[in-house]
């Protein structure tokens, strides 16, 4: 496999947020993303074999009481590369909750079923609209979720009119709401987390508002948290 980095950090997305979690992040995406977070995942990478990356999270993971039981596989896009769902049981075997967080432009259904899917749908501002895998909803389950990254009114209305259409909240177990965050380099604006709060209280709409808490924390430049 090809890697970017593997890193232990805090959960930043999602119903897990706040969890400590080692995360995976695999080189290579076939989108681009205008608010993409992570173009240095891109290029480059390291070839690790399966084994390397089961040593490398069992090191960072640490054992006993303290052992960090959570492992996100990301990127990039994760399922690019052939052997993912092998790591996925390999992580699975190995005792850990696994998570995988992908643009749902690729087929989950690769994927082993315990596996918690982060499945996002691109939005029309993103550049990278109608690139969605509908053949993915009927693979979804309860314990996985559903994103929007919104960056304006239109993509609001857009992801509030494609979450009751294919009626993903009986679908998944929950379905996420994320402002765009501002590029630190000033490349993108960021949409306002109260603005989108107001619309979705306007609308009562059953969504969670993520915010990407690692960005709180940490410069929200930095790589590797
Ligand atoms: S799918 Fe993810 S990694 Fe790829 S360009 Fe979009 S945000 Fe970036």
């Amino acid at each position: 496999m090809v890697i970017t980095e593997i890193f232990k950090s805090i959960q930043g997305e999602g119903t897990r947020a706040g969890l400590p979690c080692i995360f995976v992040r695999l080189t290579g995406c076939n989108l681009r993303c205008v608010w993409c977070d992570t173009e240095y995942a891109f290029h480059g990478g390291t070839k690790f074999t399966l084994d390397e990356v089961l040593q490398k999270v069992d090191a960072l993971a640490g054992s006993g009481d303290g052992r960090i039981p959570l492992v996100e596989i990301t990127g990039g896009e994760p399922l690019l590369q052939p052997e993912t769902p092998a790591l996925a049981e390999r992580l699975l075997a190995a005792g850990y909750t696994v998570m995988i967080e992908t643009s749902g432009e690729r087929f989950i259904g690769v994927l082993p079923r315990e596996v918690i899917k982060i499945v996002d749908v691109k939005c029309p501002d993103s550049g990278e609209g109608e690139t969605f895998d509908l053949a993915n909803l009927d693979t979804l389950g309860p314990n996985d979720e559903i994103k929007f990254v919104i960056a304006s009114r239109r993509d609001y209305d857009f992801a509030r009119d494609f979450t009751a259409r294919y009626a993903l909240a009986s679908r998944v177990r929950q379905v996420l709401f994320s402002p765009v965050f501002a590029d630190p380099a000033g490349r993108w604006p960021g949409l306002s987390a109260r603005e989108l709060a107001e619309w979705i209280l306007a609308d009562g709409l059953s969504v969670r508002l993520g915010l990407q808490l690692h960005k709180f924390i940490w410069d929200p430049a930095m790589k590797g948290v």
